[in-house]
This record gives C-alpha cells, structure tokens and sequence, in this order.
C-alpha cells in the first residue's frame, strides 16, 4: 500500500480510537490521554469513520469536516494523529478493513490497541468478522455514563474465554459528555463551550454544521449584526452605547483618510469587547490564552483589556484579521508604529458622539478631520496626565506613541528644536545619528560583524 502514514512504518506500538466523532469532544480526548498514560503506545490514532454502519442516521457533519475537527482538537497533543484513512474510503467502512491496512503498514509484531467505549464493545458481535477481529489486536473498553459495568466485564470474560482475544477494561474517571448531546445543544441554541475544544466549537460554528441557521459569511454585514447582538447581551448599556458610537466615529474617520470602512467598524465594535471582565477573569484569560505581562500590565491588570479584545475578537467573534487584532490591541495605549487603522480607532475612542465632556474632548473633536496626529497627542498627554495624578506607570507604549506622533507634527515644538531633530532623524535613518546603534557600537569598540 502506498502509504501517507509513513510514521506507522516504524510504530511497534499504536492505539487506534474509530468513532464518528460528529463531533470530537472531550470526552475522546479524555479517553485518548488515559489509554496514552497506562498503554504508553507511541502514537495514539484517532480514526474518524467514514460513511458509519452502525449509525442509520447517518452522521451530520461529512467525513472532511469532522476530520478536520479531529485534526483541531488534537493539534496540540505531540502524541496525537488523525487518519483520513476511512473517510477517503469509498462505500462502506468496517473496522476489519481498516486494521487490515493499518496491520499492513505496521512493523511484523507491532503491539495495535483499538480502544472502544462500552456501548460500542457491548454490540461489537455485530461487526464484520467480529471473530476474527477479536484476535487481530488488543481491545481497550472504556466504562462509559449508564452503561452497566457489571454487564461489560460479563461481556469481556465470555469473548476472552471463548475468542482468546486480549482485552483491558480502562479504569478512568467517567465523562459524561457524547456527541449526541452535543448536536442536540448546538440545534437548541444552548452552549457547548465545557463539552469540546474551543477550535472544534469556532469550526462548527462558522461551517454552521449544527446550528439550524448557517453562519453568515465572515466579515459580512449580518455576521457583523450577530457580532452586535452577542456584545449587546453581556455589555452594560453604558459601554454598548459608547461601542456603537465609536462604531458610527470610526467608520466616518474611515471614509474620510481613505481607510477599509469595514475594518473599521469591526474594530471599533470589538474595541472594548473584554473592557468589563472582572480584574480575577482577565488574570486568568491572559495565562489561557497565553497574553503576556510586563511589569506594567501585571500591576495594572485592568489595563489587558484591549490586549485580551483582540484574543476575543479571535477566538469569540471569528474575527481573523491581523490588522483588526492590533487596532484593538493598542487602543488603549497606542504604540509607536501605530497605522492609520490604529490611529482611526484610537481616535474615534476618545471623540465619539456620545463621550461625556472632558478637556481636550472639544478641541480634538475640531482636530479630528483635519490633523489626526494632533488630535491623537492631545489625547494621549491627556491620558498620561490622568494617570499621573492617579499614581499610575505610564506604559512605555504610550510614550513610544507620543514620541512617534509628533514627529508627524510640525509646529509642535519650537522651530529651532524642529529642524535639528529633522536633522538628527535623517543622520538616523542613515545610522549616523547620535543615538544610532552602529555609532555606538563603534564607540564601545564592537565590530558591526
Ligand atoms: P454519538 O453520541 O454520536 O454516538 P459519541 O459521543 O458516542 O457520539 P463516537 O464518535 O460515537 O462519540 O465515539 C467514538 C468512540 O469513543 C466510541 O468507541 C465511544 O464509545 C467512545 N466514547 C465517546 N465518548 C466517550 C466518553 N464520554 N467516555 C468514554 N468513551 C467514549
Ligand atoms: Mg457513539
């Protein structure tokens, strides 16, 4: 067989769980580490069936999606594989077959263990060429939630007798979690987030494999509306409202410096989408999510919502555009190389139709349309000066943003100053300037090698 699982050449020990995975959820993960843990096989291989014959229903998702599911949730197992073996399989599927090949593939005496919940084994008589499937491997059962213990080692004592098949009963903990249910809570609107991998969830949701309404293509108009109504219901009116104005600010500014108006509005919808997690949830989200912490942010948790937005607008609202994530993750603070999207949102944060007054509001509102980096000085000395008075680090982003931003400006600083900094930023770029590394690194005698 001209084989895609080279791996398996040289595999002496495999475990093999088949399922319809329709979807995969935790509940196989669960199983999977428990027989990597007490089996110790070098590759545990996740087999997602093909057209199921032991399912008349026959399964909702097709065999390419739910690989691909099973591809998602196992990525991040190093142990972990997933076959396309019997979803590429034309007609019917049967375990027999598929050992067959896998046998085929495997070094002469490779140790196989096909692993099989209890209500799968309890009806594995019904198989093809149960008989001798029985002595092809060794059988892993794994106890599952109402299934009668007593009744499944009844079951293995008769088939070990008289079969002499090889056959471990798993003793861990029981999942009550199947994909039957899983489908029924997607269909009904109810959540599944504790049931399966945040990835497997995303891709069901955006193929709409189970919801009874498809998902709306990405980054359109109504997957912007269902965007808007998810915000609604966990927002407090206060923040939705300013949201929507900054929507409404954002894409105006947009339109006007000749910037994407829908990316825009996305950023400018999702801008403050983790502003109102507790101080306890953003701690936590940043080591899930894997945010890391300066020494600023870690004094001033509450300053990782825009960098926790722009993990959300990912992993919540399928938003995948690079230039989006930044533009919510710097809002806040800006940064030193900030975009025209970046300044648009930040921007647009501080002016918004619906802001309360506060100094400078009225003079960067005139600014806005016309000098945009002005405006975005005003609002950033402003902001440092508050945070002054509060006691507060100043991120070192915020000072890059200032810094970066008034080299935009002409009249910002005295003329003189101006056109000697003019004339240091040119001598920069070129690496001769006073602060240039290269000169620098002449001075503190390093070669430039
Ligand atoms: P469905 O409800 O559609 O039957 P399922 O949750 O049983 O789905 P399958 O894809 O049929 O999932 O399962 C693949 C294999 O994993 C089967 O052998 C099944 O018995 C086993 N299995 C599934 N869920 C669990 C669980 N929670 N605990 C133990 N074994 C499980
Ligand atoms: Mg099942």
């Amino acid at each position: 067989m001209g084989s895609p699982y080279d791996y398996l050449e040289r595999c002496n020990t495999l475990a093999v769980l088949g399922g319809t995975f329709d979807p995969i959820h935790l509940g196989h993960l669960a199983v999977a580490e428990a027989v990597l843990n007490r089996f110790k096989p070098q590759r545990m291989l996740f087999m997602p069936t093909g057209d199921p014959p032991h399912k008349p229903s026959g399964a909702t998702a097709t065999g390419q999606q739910r690989y691909q599911m099973a591809l998602a949730a196992t990525c991040t197992f190093p142990a972990f594989d997933v076959s396309a073996l019997e979803v590429n399989r034309i007609g019917q599927s049967f375990t027999f077959d598929t050992l067959k090949e896998i046998r085929s593939v495997c070094p002469t005496n490779a140790v196989i263990y096909l692993v099989i919940g209890a209500d799968a084994f309890l009806n594995i008589l019904t198989w093809k060429n149960a008989e001798t499937l029985l002595t092809m491997c060794e059988f892993v059962t794994v106890p599952r939630p109402g299934y009668d213990t007593e009744k499944l080692t009844q079951h293995i004592h008769d088939l070990t007798q008289k079969y002499n098949a090889s056959i471990h009963m798993l003793n861990a903990p029981l999942v009550d979690i199947s994909s039957t249910e899983i489908r029924r809570r997607f269909a009904s609107g109810e959540s599944v987030k504790v049931f399966l991998p945040q990835a497997v969830q995303d891709y069901a949701v955006i193929n709409g494999i189970y919801s009874p309404t498809p998902f709306p293509r990405l980054m359109s108009r109504a997957h912007f509306e269902w965007a808007k109504h998810k915000l609604k219901a966990y927002l407090s009116v206060k923040r939705f409202t300013h949201t929507m104005g900054t929507v409404k600010e954002a894409e105006r500014l947009a339109k006007h410096y000749g910037e994407d108006v829908n990316r825009a509005r996305w950023a400018a919808l999702l801008h403050d989408c983790a502003k109102e997690y507790s101080a306890g949830k953003k701690r936590m989200l940043c080591q899930q999510w894997g945010v890391p912490l300066d020494e600023v942010l870690k004094a001033q948790i509450d300053l990782t919502y825009s960098l926790l937005g722009a993990e959300s607008a990912r992993r919540d609202f399928f938003v995948y555009d690079e230039a989006i994530h930044q533009a919510i993750r710097y809002h806040t603070t800006g940064h030193g190389h900030m975009t025209m999207l970046d300044k648009i949102i930040m921007l647009a944060d501080y002016i918004e139709p619906y802001r309360e007054a506060y100094f400078p509001l009225q003079q960067m509102r005139e600014l806005a349309y016309t000098d945009i980096n002005k405006a975005l000085i005003l609002g950033t000395k402003s902001t440092i000066a508050a945070e002054k008075t509060r006691n507060n680090p100043i991120h070192r982003w915020s000072k890059d943003a200032l810094r970066e931003l008034k080299k935009f400006v002409d009249d910002d600083k005295p003329n003189k100053d101006k056109s000697k900094e003019k004339q240091n930023k040119r001598k920069e770029d070129k690496g001769y300037g006073k602060h240039s590394k290269w000169k620098q690194r002449i001075r503190s005698g390093k070669g430039t090698s």
